[in-house]
């Protein structure tokens, strides 16, 4: 991936829209991709998608970010 990242007022315009956002999750796509926040919608910064970037199965959450 060598594209120009989204700003992140874009990106959260997609989350609105996503069905991540429908199910009720925060779902701030990753900066770098590959992952959305699967958090309950939040005011902090920490931003986690308990679904991808685990590093082996039984990991208790996998890829966590900051915005
Ligand atoms: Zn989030």
């Amino acid at each position: 991936m060598s594209g120009p990242r989204k700003p992140l007022a874009q990106r959260r315009a997609e989350a609105e829209t996503s069905a991540s956002r429908a199910a009720g999750y925060c779902a701030l796509v990753h900066p770098e991709g590959g992952a959305s926040c699967t958090r309950w919608p939040h005011s902090d910064r920490r931003h986690i998608d308990h679904f991808n970037g685990r590093k082996q199965l039984g990991d208790a959450s996998g890829t966590e970010w900051f915005e």
